[in-house]
């Protein structure tokens, strides 16, 4: 077996690489995408064959190299279900398991710090990210966070770990490399013998600022750190795969069991009768198509991240009409907006496809062509 703990030091974050030395198939967990070209020469210079290239979490500090990592060789890119990455080619779970040759890779479900957050087990070794970190945690004040929901990853699922597992971390800011799933039981002084509520209570007083990055960090990264250029391919090519993990289509199946979707006959009369805030969760790139008169454009891939900014949507109980292109991304985006607290959202069946062939026309394209 091959194994490399990286580090970028402008935001102190570890990168691994694992690889299986017969097959020579390899994996990264959380590349940053400033060293795209050190992981490419490093890959180059074992013979390996990058398979995959992971995230534990959709970061807020750093962007990611996963989509060039992809682009330049042909790795599948992979982060939890959960974190509203649609571009990523696999959607992980708890319990997946990855395998590079005869090396197997076990995904953790450790939500908490981020709603999507996941760790990697492989042999003896956890890969935590920012989940669990030496002689501390990751904060849960953005992002979907929830303290507790930490606690419960940490101390049932991290914690039953054997005591020898050693943990490298997302982070460390004080220069030390791995820790063990003992001696974090033993010594992380925000979790070792404490109570939820003690837990809690040290989480609520962190203090902590933003992250320098997270503006251009969170949603470059729901797009595994591809720009706007790059994001078709991007889009094109998730829609083929998905061999491990849950597909695209099998999560807006289950978000349309939670929503309510409307026709465009409805559609029409809701924006006709009440004062309905019209959402387009369409990349601008798709705009071109028509656009549905006054809609604000929201795109989904950075929807959880802007919506607090949107005056329009500051009222939870006022009625929102989501759409996109067909109505599956929409479907999700709705699913979100009730997550978030919104009580009367709804989706746009067949979504702005179906807007224009009932219409027979492009429709208005931003208030100016019809
Ligand atoms: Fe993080």
């Amino acid at each position: 077996m091959v194994f490399k703990q990286l580090f970028d030091d402008a935001t102190w974050t570890y990168t691994y690489l694992i690889a299986d030395s017969v097959s020579k198939e390899a994996l990264l967990i959380d590349p940053v995408n400033t060293h795209i070209d050190a992981y490419i020469v490093l890959i180059e210079a074992q013979g390996l064959t990058l398979k995959y290239s992971l995230e534990t979490h959709v970061h807020a500090d750093h962007i990611t190299a996963s989509g060039l990592l992809r682009k330049r060789l042909g790795a599948q890119t992979g982060v939890s279900g959960l974190c509203g990455a649609e571009t990523a080619d696999l959607q992980l779970k708890g319990d997946d398991v990855l395998t590079l040759g005869a090396e197997t890779i076990k995904v953790i479900a450790t939500p908490g710090h981020t709603g999507g957050s996941i760790s990697f087990l492989w042999r003896d070794k956890v890969f935590t990210g920012d989940s669990l970190l030496i002689d501390g945690c990751g904060r849960t004040d953005f992002q979907a966070g929830d303290t507790a929901t930490l606690y419960k990853s940490i101390t049932e699922r991290l914690f039953t770990l054997a005591d020898e597992t050693v943990v490298y971390p997302g982070h460390d800011y004080n220069g030390r490399w791995i820790s063990s799933i003992g001696q974090e039981k033993l010594t992380n002084p925000r979790l070792a013998g404490k109570s939820l509520a003690e837990f809690t209570e040290i989480m609520d007083n962190l203090n902590l600022p933003m992250p320098k990055l997270i503006d251009q960090a969170v949603p470059a990264n729901r797009y595994c750190g591809l720009d706007e250029d790059e994001r078709q391919d991007a889009v094109a090519r998730r829609a083929s795969s998905a061999t491990i993990g849950v597909s695209a289509s099998d999560w807006v199946t289950e978000a349309k069991q939670q929503i309510t979707e409307v026709t465009v006959e409805t559609a029409k009369e809701l924006i006709g009768t009440n004062d309905v805030v019209v959402v387009d969760v369409r990349e601008e790139s798709e705009h071109a198509a028509g656009t549905i008169e006054n809609a604000i454009l929201l795109p989904r891939g950075v929807l959880e991240f802007q919506i607090g900014n949107v005056d329009a949507l500051a009222d939870k109980s006022a009625p929102v009409l989501v759409y996109c292109r067909s109505g599956g991304r929409s479907a999700l985006a709705t699913s979100t907006m009730q997550q978030l607290g919104y009580e009367n959202v709804v989706s746009l069946a067949g979504g702005y496809q179906a807007w224009a062939a009932a219409n027979d026309t492009k429709g208005v394209t931003n208030g100016t062509c019809g």
